[in-house]
Order: C-alpha cells, then sequence, then structure tokens
C-alpha cells in the first residue's frame, strides 16, 4: 500500500459533515461547512486544513469545482505522513508549511484533475 515518492496519489473523498438541513427545512444547508477556511491556490482551487481532535496538522481538504453541475466544490482528502491510521488513503509529504508545498502531485479520481501543490499555489500536471 502507499504509492512510492514521485507517483501521484489520488485524493481520497471524504466523509465530511456538511452542515444537515434542520428537520422540514430543506436544502438549506451551509457549503463548504461553515467551520471551512478556503486557501486559494489558483486555477480554481483551495485547501482548507484537516485537524484532528488535539489540534494536530494532518492534512489538508483539497477543493475545486468537479462533475458537479451546480458548480459546487468538493474535497478531496490529502493526508500528510502523520495522519492517524483511521484517515484512509495515501499519505503525502509535507515539504514547507507555508507557503504550502507537498508532494507528490494530487489527482481528483473523479475528473481527472491533476496538479501540484507548490508555493501555495495549484500547477496543473
Ligand atoms: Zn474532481
Amino acid at each position: 500500500m502507499g504509492a512510492p515518492v514521485g507517483e501521484t496519489q489520488q485524493a481520497v473523498r471524504p466523509q465530511l459533515q456538511g452542515v444537515a438541513p434542520a428537520p422540514g427545512v430543506t436544502e438549506e444547508r451551509v457549503w463548504p461547512p461553515a467551520d471551512v477556511q478556503l486557501n486559494d491556490l489558483g486555477q480554481g482551487v483551495s485547501w482548507s486544513k484537516s485537524v484532528t481532535q488535539p489540534g494536530e496538522w494532518v492534512g489538508i481538504l483539497e477543493w475545486h469545482v468537479c462533475k458537479d453541475p451546480d458548480g459546487e466544490l468538493s474535497p478531496g482528502g490529502v493526508y500528510f505522513q502523520n495522519a492517524p491510521e483511521w484517515m484512509r488513503g495515501p499519505r503525502w509529504t509535507v515539504e514547507c508549511e507555508d507557503p504550502l508545498t507537498i508532494s507528490p502531485s494530487v489527482l481528483c479520481r473523479t475528473c481527472g484533475l491533476h496538479g501540484f501543490i507548490r508555493e501555495g499555489r495549484w500547477m496543473p500536471a
């Protein structure tokens, strides 16, 4: 398991807790969830921090408009080497936290979006 460094890795689709509509209310959820702080990478791609309960930074969600007819942002889980085991999927190496640089590249399995996050920018592969 786990691709060697240098190969492309696919972001996993996380179980995100969107804010569920209250009973009786139709589709009035907040999206992305209100606690998600998006950092713009350019090229229509953003990221937000994934933090565990003790406050450890263990990965990011990579957001882009995927195959969504409404143009809604979809998150992909990109987890770092220090992520806990229950966060399933490949692990990325953080080369720099600020500006964010990680390796290897990130691929969306759904729409094929593929690029590198380098120095806080999205660089199409
Ligand atoms: Zn996609």
